[in-house]
């Protein structure tokens, strides 16, 4: 009967459509895994700059004496300072951050 081997080969068909379908479905989760993993790393890359960048926003720095001090130090130990060192020095030439 050709109608049954007609039959048959569609079935066929199908089946290799099928096995087309999951191996393409199973390369695009492939491929999202990897993305995802892209995206995570990128991530915390992105944080760990962040970080990087508010941390060294908060350290500040004598522009005169190129003295470091921690990201707690108040104006007012600034000012102590520039006073103390720099007497002939505008507070604000050592911490032009103070300035706003
Ligand atoms: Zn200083």
């Amino acid at each position: 009967m050709g109608g049954g081997n007609a039959q048959k080969s569609k079935m066929a068909r199908e089946k290799n459509l099928e096995k087309a379908k999951n191996a393409a479905k199973g390369s695009q989760l492939e491929t999202n895994k990897k993305a995802m993993t892209i995206q995570v790393i990128f991530f915390f890359f992105a944080l760990f700059c962040c970080l990087l960048l508010t941390f060294n926003s908060f350290k500040m720095q004598c522009k005169v004496c190129m003295q470091t001090f921690i990201c707690t130090t108040s104006e007012v130990k600034c000012r102590e300072h520039a006073e103390a060192k720099h007497p002939k020095s505008d507070v604000y030439a050592c911490f032009p951050h103070l300035k706003k």
